[in-house]
């Protein structure tokens, strides 16, 4: 394994990890595309050969998308229920298209994130994770904090 001062194709911290992942790019090279549909992850990355058929993103993408969308919808909602002069059937029109959207254009930013959350925790079988290898310092398998 190169020193981490030789693989800047990794990233320097979760927080670059993470914005990898919600571009849709691998987390761990920043390449290639993480996707291969809206939501379904590449086995594998052809860049960096990265194996991301260990990502267990489960329910957690929706969960982060409708909370962004609840708060960030909470203002419209608010301002056609209470001071809006046009009828209230058309605010709702209004919002749930909003709405939808909103989620929607959130999901996939949400899940990128997600695996590449799981992958720089070593969560699942990412092993070794991202933090290790960006540290320089891998771990057997079987010795990660989710193994
Ligand atoms: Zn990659």
């Amino acid at each position: 394994m190169l020193a981490p001062e030789k693989r800047p194709d990794l990233p320097a911290s979760l927080t670059a990890a993470l914005l990898r992942g919600a571009k849709g790019q691998c987390p761990r090279c920043g390449e290639a595309r993480l996707f291969r549909a809206f939501l379904k992850p590449v086995d594998h990355c052809p860049s960096c050969h990265q194996d991301w058929t260990k990502q267990r993103a489960d329910d957690f993408p929706p969960y982060i998308s409708i909370f962004i969308t609840g708060h960030i919808m909470a203002g419209p909602i608010i301002y056609f229920g209470a001071e809006s002069p046009i009828p209230l059937w058309i605010a709702t029109a209004i919002c749930l298209v909003m709405a939808a959207a909103l989620m929607l254009a959130l999901l996939q930013p949400a899940k990128g994130g997600t695996v590449a959350l799981q992958w720089w925790h070593g969560m699942h079988g990412f092993v070794p994770s991202g933090h290790d290898e960006a540290a320089g310092a891998a771990r057997p398998a079987g010795e990660g904090p989710w193994s």
